[in-house]
């Protein structure tokens, strides 16, 4: 890498942070990512889930194969950066720095397409529909791991509040599960003055959103992090009127398949429990948005020795604490052995830098070269040419 390189990708960054799209609606990032990677020499494949977009390089003779991820879409905000290169989608900004992951890795591909030395194949997989959680299933469902096999997937999320160019990462789950559920009591309304004439939906409401407290302190591991919140209470309700019914709405966050099981069944129970008590009736709908992102610990070690090497061993931490937040990266670690990091974005309130989803939001384009290091540094060493792994694969082809 050279400092033509890291000017490309920044002058990539900022244009695709102009042309911001939200969800699925990504064509712009998707015709550009497209262009820019076929004008670079790489195999391009559009439309996989939608608006996915996969970049294909081959090298040597080697069947191995490794997956860059990068995620496209932006939120529905009106961006107030007041940047030269601000949106011009009214509606749509790169608030979650997309933009800069996009770049990062077209600009490992412009690094790769002047390197020979490698032996094997790389993809760049370009998903839409990160926010929603919807747009790596749409690109697997779509085939992807079928027809591009991948033996390791890899990707970045900048982090404002991490120090600018450090790289974080853990073996095991790093990012939480994000589940959703809905609960409507179902009473009688009426007179506000007359409560022994109604079934008073707003009492059950209120024990249920309390007792939904004890699924973290009384039912789940101390150990096992698992946060559950009420955010949304409901009701049909008038000044001097009992309502009818009454709508709890919630978020929950776990890092195991077993918690999201046990917190489903628990607020199933709470509420059906509670509103029996008072003679109301409850429905309870319970679904599953993102899934835990778990790190396959021979990854996540390819993944630090890369980042040690990109960016310096002082500035890696292999064994990072997880983050409640929600990945939609986790889909591919399902799938395939896969190791996501965060790249540091630098501390909040120096340089401008403010948290993700925020309207004042500007990717940093300091760190746009560590992330292209990581990257190439990655696909160097796992598909060395004389790596011990090629030369297992080499000689059983051999017999
Ligand atoms: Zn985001
Ligand atoms: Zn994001």
């Amino acid at each position: 890498m050279n400092a033509e390189h890291i000017d490309l990708a920044t002058r990539w960054r900022r244009h695709l942070h102009e042309i911001p799209g939200t969800g699925f609606d990504v064509a712009e990032a998707a015709d550009f990512v497209a262009r820019t990677c076929t004008d670079l020499g790489w195999k391009v494949t559009t439309g996989v889930g939608g608006s996915g977009v996969i970049a294909s390089l081959t090298r040597g003779t080697s069947a191995r194969t490794i997956a860059l991820r990068a995620d496209m879409d932006g939120l529905p905000i009106d961006e107030q950066t007041g940047a030269e290169y601000a949106s011009k989608n009214p509606g749509a900004m790169h608030a979650c720095g997309h933009d800069g992951h996009m770049a990062m890795v077209l600009g490992a591909a412009s690094v790769l397409a002047e390197d020979s030395d490698f032996d094997g194949t790389v993809h760049l997989i370009f998903q839409p529909a990160e926010e929603p959680g919807t747009g790596a299933e749409a690109m697997i469902v779509d085939g992807l791991f079928d027809r591009f096999p991948t033996d390791e997937v890899y990707g970045l999320h900048n982090i404002p509040g991490l120090p600018e160019g450090e790289i974080h990462t853990r073996p095991g789950p790093i990012m939480a599960s994000e589940d959703n559920f809905e609960i409507r009591i179902s009473g009688r309304g009426g007179h506000a003055s007359a409560p022994h004439f109604v079934i008073d939906p707003m009492i059950v409401g209120a024990e249920v959103v309390l007792a939904l407290q004890t699924i973290v302190s009384r039912n789940a591991d101390p150990l096992q992090a698992v946060v559950v919140s009420c955010t949304e209470l409901i009701t049909d309700g008038a000044r001097n009127a009992i309502p009818d019914e009454v709508v709890i709405r919630g978020d929950v966050r776990t890092f195991t398949d077993g918690d999201s099981a046990l917190v489903e069944t628990r607020v199933q129970e709470i509420a059906a429990g509670i509103a029996a008590a008072h003679r109301a009736a409850c429905d309870v709908t319970y679904t599953r948005v993102f899934r835990p992102t778990i790190n396959d610990a021979e990854c996540n070690a390819h993944a630090a020795a890369a980042a040690r090497q990109a960016v310096g061993a002082d500035k890696v931490n292999a064994s990072c604490q997880p983050i409640t937040a929600s990945e939609d990266f986790a889909a591919y670690a399902r799938e395939v052995p896969a190791c996501f990091a965060f790249i540091g974005a630098g501390e909040i309130g120096k340089g401008g830098t403010v948290p993700l989803h925020s309207r004042e939001f500007d990717f940093n384009d300091a760190i746009l070269g560590a992330g292209i290091d990581f990257y190439t540094t990655l696909v160097a060493e796992r598909l060395a040419e004389h790596s011990p792994e090629h030369r297992t694969e080499h000689l059983t082809e051999g017999k």
